[in-house]
């Protein structure tokens, strides 16, 4: 499949998930996440009209970030050394994986020094799997409550990974359970406005995500494609 055939086939799959649950697709924005692909491979996916890019690794970003920059709004998705963060801050719009006090401090510091603000999602492990990153629910109001001051980072909303399912259907519960959350924290009105965003969903289960509310897809795989050949770790 070519890439605007996938394009085409992912937004149809997000529309219909959209009516079987009476959303708006235009509430269902989509990060292309370009970790796996090369510079050119992401230039392709500007050039077709993705603007939304996700990466999750700096030392591969810095040169793609070079190149096209400009021409993107970049997300930062992976985890994130607080020693690192002056390499996103000016170059990336959002991060995804807010997860502890100190790098929240960090990245408004940096961001005040470049008169930017970052826009925020609190990474959250819904599953409770060891291997996932993210802070546990029941720290996230305490969390927000604590960095309610920090003029310089503006949390839109909350993300979360769920594992890998042979079936879609068994990670319902996990997106469930982060709209919940969000839903629960806006009723106690931890943050000035109501958190709006959620970013879950990946290319194994966009379709629930959407059907559980998510407002941001992270679509690698499926959207972008993989080039094993780059010998990249995963
Ligand atoms: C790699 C990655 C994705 C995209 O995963 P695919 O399954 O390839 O769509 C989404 N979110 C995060 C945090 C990732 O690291």
């Amino acid at each position: 499949m070519s890439l605007q055939e996938r394009i085409n086939e992912v937004q149809l799959r997000i529309d219909q998930a959209c009516e079987r649950t009476g959303r708006n697709s235009e509430d269902v924005h989509v990060v292309a996440v370009t970790k796996y692909v090369s510079i050119e491979a992401t230039k392709q996916v500007l050039d077709h009209g993705l603007h939304h890019i996700g990466e999750n690794r700096l030392q591969v970003v810095k040169p793609k970030w070079e190149a096209l920059g400009d021409r993107g709004v970049w997300h930062f998705i992976g985890h994130l050394q607080t020693n690192k963060v002056k390499d996103i801050i000016g170059k990336f719009t959002y991060i995804h994986s807010l997860d502890r006090i100190s790098l929240a401090q960090e990245l408004d510091k940096k961001a005040a020094q470049g008169n930017s603000v970052i826009q925020a999602f609190v990474q959250v492990n819904i599953s409770g799997e060891q291997t996932k990153m993210g802070m546990s629910p029941d720290q996230v109001a305490g969390f927000l409550s604590e960095i309610k001051d920090l003029k310089h980072i503006h949390v839109i909303g909350l993300m979360t990974m769920a594992p890998f399912e042979g079936d879609p259907e068994d990670t319902r519960p996990i997106f469930r359970g982060l709209r919940e959350l969000r839903d629960e924290l806006n009723t106690m009105a931890v943050t000035e406005q109501p958190l709006e965003h959620l970013s879950m969903g990946m290319s194994n289960d966009f379709e629930v995500a959407v059907e559980e509310g998510a407002t941001w897809l992270r679509l690698g795989t499926l959207l972008v494609g993989k080039e094993e050949e780059e010998g990249w770790e995963s």
